[in-house]
This record gives structure tokens, sequence and C-alpha cells, in this order.
């Protein structure tokens, strides 16, 4: 579902991409490791074209995110075609960015009805039921600043599936959360793994990628150091710098 080609991403002189390339299958999860400054968000970001790349290419869903192919030539989308696509791609990022005045439902509504211009009691009766598949059936009423951190990552996640998306960016959706509220963000998100759901996910959660990875990717310094299941890259690492990292988080 998600195929990026040696992507490479500069900003200014400082190469922060070195030719990255990575290969999610529909239904897998992937969970992008490393270091601070490593690149995970730069690359998560270009995945929904949030940046351009300097050189490579990703497709997501056999189409080049950002461009047309046309006569075997890729061209540049218009704005309008660029948010089209990005509307298949869901993203949860570390600070939950909710919509303040609104309640927990209003936030999941919102998309549905103003973009995929949903009718306002089907986009509900969805938003209802996606509160409900994230635990939050109760708090839908509630609005951002009634909830935990915990509470709120769990509404920004059910706002992401509102836009049925066929693949979902996580980046380190649990370290702004206090310890105790990790876990019910986690569960969710191993529900939708569960589901089937197509995932890359920033994360040092070491545990949650070893329980639901299908390939972990570790990248130092804008470069991929290192990719397998989980057996191989968190419990047998070949690299020292693999081994050195996960010596801080575990
Ligand atoms: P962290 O774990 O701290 O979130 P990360 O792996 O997500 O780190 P990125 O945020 O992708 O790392 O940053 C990779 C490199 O790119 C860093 O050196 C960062 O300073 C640089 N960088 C990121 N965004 C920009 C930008 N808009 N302008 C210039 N440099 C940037
Ligand atoms: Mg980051």
């Amino acid at each position: 579902l998600v195929q990026a080609v040696g992507v490479v991403k500069k900003f200014g002189d400082t190469t922060v991409l070195h030719e990255v390339s990575m290969d999610v299958q529909p239904g897998q999860v992937v969970c992008l490791l490393g270091p601070s400054g490593a690149g995970k968000s730069t690359f998560l970001r270009c995945v929904n074209h949030l940046e351009t790349v300097d050189a490579g290419q990703i497709w997501v869903d056999g189409e080049p995110i950002g461009y047309r192919v046309r006569n075997g030539k890729l061209h540049e989308l218009r704005e309008r075609e660029v948010a089209r696509q990005r509307r298949g791609i869901g993203m949860v990022f570390q600070r939950f960015n909710l919509f303040p005045h609104r309640t927990a439902l209003q936030n999941v509504i919102e998309g549905p009805v103003q973009v995929n211009r949903r009718g306002y009691g089907e986009a509900r009766e969805k938003a209802m039921a996606l509160l409900d598949r994230v635990g939050l059936a109760d708090k839908a009423g509630s609005f951002p600043g009634q909830l935990s951190g915990g509470q709120q990552q769990r509404v920004a996640i059910a706002r992401a599936l509102a836009m049925e998306p066929k693949l979902m960016l996580f980046d380190e959706p649990t370290s702004a959360l206090d310890p105790e509220l990790v876990g019910e963000v986690l569960d969710v998100m191993v529900g939708l793994a569960g589901d089937g759901m197509t995932m890359i996910v920033v994360t040092h959660e070491i545990g949650f990628a070893r329980q639901v990875a299908d390939d972990v990717v570790f990248m130092v310094d804008g470069a991929v150091v290192e990719t397998g299941p989980p057996s191989q890259v968190i419990d047998d690492p070949r690299h020292r710098r693999t081994r050195q990292f996960l010596a801080k988080v575990l």
C-alpha cells in the first residue's frame, strides 16, 4: 500500500533523509524507531505530502503522492488533488490538536460533513460508533478541555478514522501523555491493527512495536539502518546503533 523509494529530503543545505525506502503491504503495521533528529517525523510528513521530497518517490495505494503519472512522466498535482490524496491518509500527532470549542462528537463529525459532504445524520451515527470503538461513547458531549490527554488522543484517532482512511500515520501518539494514560491509547491502536488497518507508527513504545509490528524500521541521521520483523530488529539487532538505541529506551 505504501512504497517509498529512495526518498531524499533536504532543508536548505542539510539532507535530513538519505534515500529512505520502505514498503508497507495492505494491513501491515510498520513501526519507525530511532533517536531524536533521525528524520522519522519528516518521513511521515513526506508520506502525506506535507513536505515535498527532493528525490525519490512515495506511492500510496498505487498513486505517487503529490503527483500524477501521464505519458510515463510525473506531473505535480494541484492543491485540490493533493487534498484528495490526503483524505485517504489519517494522521495522529503527538499533540492531539482537537478543535477546543467543539465537543468530542463534533470533532469527529466535522471532516465527514465538511470535507466528504456526508449527511449530518449519517455522519453522526458513524461518529458515535467510532467514539464507542475508542471507548468514549459516554464522552461524546464533552469538550477537549474536559477530557484527559489519553481520552483526547482517542478522540483524535476516532476523528482520523471518520474519514475512512486506507492508511493511518501516527507520530509518537503517546509521548505527550502521562504514563498511566499510554496504555488506553495503545490498546485502541492494537485494536486497529487487529482490524487490518495499514499503519506507520513512529513510537518509542518498544512493547507495542514487538506486539503489533510486522516490520520495524530503525533510522539514524536520516538513513534506514535496519529493517525487519521485531524478532530480529528488536530482539536480535544486527547493528551497533540499533543496540545502543534499544539499550536506552528499553
Ligand atoms: P524526534 O524523535 O525528536 O521527533 P525525528 O526523528 O522526528 O525526531 P525530524 O523531526 O524528522 O526528526 O527531524 C529530522 C531533522 O530535520 C532534524 O535535524 C531537524 O532539525 C530537521 N528539520 C525538521 N524539520 C525542519 C524544518 N522545517 N526546517 C529545517 N530543518 C528541519
Ligand atoms: Mg519526530
